[in-house]
């Protein structure tokens, strides 16, 4: 059953009436919208590395390789395996944010030491070509800790991945009016302003080979909008192409 609420305008034109009969996308409609959307798009993000995948088995099964051709198809087929094994995980996590039998499990959240994991998946990502630092000085909050871990996390790798090697990465956990702030500043890329406003779209991307080189499923700010929606927080990002950007996250205090 599609709920359609249906508008009738009455246009006077020449002495004769017009009806013009427009119909408003409901909410149902547009949800619905959205869920073909993920799926196509869900699809289309499976089915390359797929592609490839199969494609280096045919070869594999009708050719007699050599052993370094063979070795380079096997490392190029697990760099595929993997891309799909993260897209699966960040859907699967995108489902349970959104799942009303998923209702969030808070408990007191020792910042510190999350914020210190995230510097060193950080660093771990960065293998060495960035400056990056953090800086704690607000107090701790309530939340779930996997889930800030989540979308910190994911602000933290999004900031080295579109920086090139060289550049700067300050993580600053402070207080603010509300509670506290999470700020993720680079020196990288940017963002160009008519993209902001749709990053947190899911698959939405500014460049996608960029975002695929770097192993980006297009999820992540979906899972930190997801994540903030939950702990009553929200996210502003300001940034300047080929400056860098800025990330702030503000969550309620305890
Ligand atoms: P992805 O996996 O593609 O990085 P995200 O949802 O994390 O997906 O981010 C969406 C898009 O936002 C990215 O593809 C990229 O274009 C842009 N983006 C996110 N963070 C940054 C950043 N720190 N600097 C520049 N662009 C960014």
């Amino acid at each position: 059953f599609r709920e359609r609420k249906l508008i009738v305008h009455i246009i006077p034109f020449e002495n004769r009436r017009q009806i013009l009969v427009t119909h408003d996308v409901t909410e149902t409609e547009r949800n619905e919208m959205m869920r073909r959307d993920f799926i196509a798009n869900a699809s289309h993000e499976l089915r390359t590395p797929l592609t490839v995948i199969v494609g280096f088995l045919e070869i594999a099964l009708s050719e007699e390789l050599d052993p370094a051709t063979r070795l380079a198809h096997l490392k190029l087929m697990m760099e595929q395996g993997q891309r799909m094994q993260h897209l699966i995980e960040d859907m699967l996590t995108l489902s349970r944010l959104e799942s009303v039998d998923h209702p969030l499990r808070s408990e007191r959240v020792d910042v510190k030491k999350l914020l210190d994991r995230v510097l060193s998946d950080a660093r771990a990502l960065s293998a060495g070509k960035h400056t990056i630092s953090l800086e704690v000085n607000g107090p701790d909050i309530s939340g779930s800790p996997d889930e800030l871990h989540s979308a910190f996390g994911n602000l933290a790798s999004n900031a080295v991945r579109y920086t090139p090697a060289g550049g700067e990465i300050r993580l600053k956990w402070q207080r603010s009016s509300r509670g506290a702030q999470f700020v993720v500043e680079d020196t990288g890329i940017g963002i160009s302003p008519e993209h902001i406003s749709r990053l947190t779209e899911r698959f939405y991307r500014v460049d996608k080979s960029r975002s695929r080189e770097t192993q980006g499923t297009g999820l992540g700010l979906a899972i930190v909008k997801h994540v903030l929606l939950r702990h009553g927080g929200n996210l502003s990002i300001t940034s300047e192409a080929g400056k860098g950007s800025s990330f702030t996250v503000s969550l309620p205090g305890a």
